[in-house]
C-alpha cells in the first residue's frame, strides 16, 4: 500500500475508534442502573479497574495527608463505617480512615475507600451525625459515581485522546484523566465536587443506608444545618465536597427533608410508588 494511503487509513482508524466510543455512549450500549434510585448511568469502566485505581490513589492521598492519631475518632469512624458498609450489601474491601487535618471534609474513592477529616468530627457531634457523612460517601461508592465520571470523561475526551496520542505519553494521560474523573487534583487531598445530580443521589441513598443500618435518617438534614452554620460562621475558604455549592446547602436540606419518608420506606423495602401514595393520603387526611 502506498505511504499516503497507509497514512489515510491510520488517520481514519484513529478518528473512527473514538467516535464509536462516543456513539456507544449515546445509544447506551454500556449503560447500567444506579442502585436504589435505578437511574440509568453510562458505564464502560470495568469495576475491577475502578477499584484498583481507587485503592492506589487512596494510598497516595493518605500518605500525603497524614493519618490521625485520635483513637476515639478512629474507633468511631470504623464502627459507623462498618455498619453502613454492611447495610450497603456491597462486598468491597472497605476502608475507613481518619485524616489529621482540621478541614471540614470527607471523601470516598472507588472500591470502598473512605476518608474523614478530623475537622468534620465536631460538626457530626455524635454517631448519627457521622453516619450522615459516611453513608453519603458510601453511597458515592455504591452508585459508582467515580466510574461514571470516568466513563463520561472517556466519552468527552475520546476524539481528543486519539488525535493527541502521538504527542502525549499514554500513561501520564491516563493518570491525568483518572484524577479529573475522580476529582483528585495532581497534588491530591483535594476532591472536586461531584455534579449536583450525583450529590443529591448520594444524599438520598445515604438516608436509605442510615435507616437500614439502624440510624435515624432525619439526622441528615440536622447535620447539614450545622454544616451550613459552621461554614457561615467560620469564614472558611470553602473546601469542596462537604462545603461544595453542588447543590447549595439550602436546596440540599430541603431535598433531604422532602425525601425522608421515601428513604425510610425504601429501607423497609416498600416500593416507591406505594410510599408516595401513602404519603399523599396522609397529607389529605390532615
Ligand atoms: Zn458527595
Amino acid at each position: 500500500m502506498p505511504t499516503a494511503a497507509k497514512r489515510i487509513l491510520a488517520t481514519s482508524i484513529s478518528i473512527a475508534l473514538p467516535i464509536l466510543v462516543v456513539v456507544a455512549s449515546f445509544v447506551c450500549v454500556s449503560c447500567q442502573n444506579a442502585p436504589v434510585t435505578g437511574r440509568r448511568q453510562l458505564m464502560f469502566v470495568p469495576k475491577s479497574n475502578e477499584t484498583e485505581m481507587g485503592a492506589t490513589t487512596f494510598n497516595q492521598i493518605m500518605k500525603e495527608e497524614g493519618e490521625s492519631t485520635n483513637q476515639h475518632y478512629i474507633d468511631m469512624v470504623n464502627r459507623v463505617g462498618r455498619r453502613i458498609a454492611a447495610a450497603s450489601g456491597e462486598t468491597y474491601d472497605w476502608e475507613f480512615r481518619v485524616i489529621a487535618s482540621d478541614v471540614k471534609n470527607a471523601f470516598a474513592l472507588p472500591g470502598g475507600k473512605v476518608a474523614v477529616y478530623e475537622g468534620i468530627m465536631p460538626i457530626c457531634q455524635d454517631e448519627e451525625g457521622l453516619a450522615t457523612v459516611i453513608s453519603h460517601e458510601v453511597a458515592h461508592v455504591m452508585a459508582r459515581h467515580g466510574g461514571e465520571r470516568l466513563s463520561q470523561q472517556y466519552a468527552v475526551n475520546g476524539i481528543g485522546m486519539a488525535i493527541g496520542k502521538l504527542t502525549q505519553n499514554a500513561q501520564e494521560r491516563d493518570r491525568k484523566l483518572m484524577e479529573q474523573a475522580y476529582g483528585v487534583t495532581s497534588k491530591f487531598g483535594v476532591i472536586l465536587p461531584y455534579s449536583r445530580k450525583h450529590e443529591l443521589e448520594a444524599d438520598y441513598i445515604g438516608m436509605v443506608l442510615m435507616a437500614k443500618a439502624g440510624y435515624d435518617p432525619a439526622a441528615a438534614a440536622d447535620f447539614w444545618e450545622r454544616m451550613t452554620a459552621s461554614a457561615a460562621g467560620g469564614g472558611d475558604a470553602t473546601p469542596p465536597e462537604f462545603l461544595s455549592t453542588h447543590p447549595s446547602d439550602d436546596r440540599r436540606i430541603a431535598e433531604l427533608r422532602r425525601r425522608l419518608p421515601e428513604a425510610i420506606a425504601a429501607a423497609q423495602g416498600v416500593p416507591e410508588g406505594e410510599a408516595v401514595a401513602a404519603k399523599s393520603s396522609e397529607a389529605t387526611a390532615r
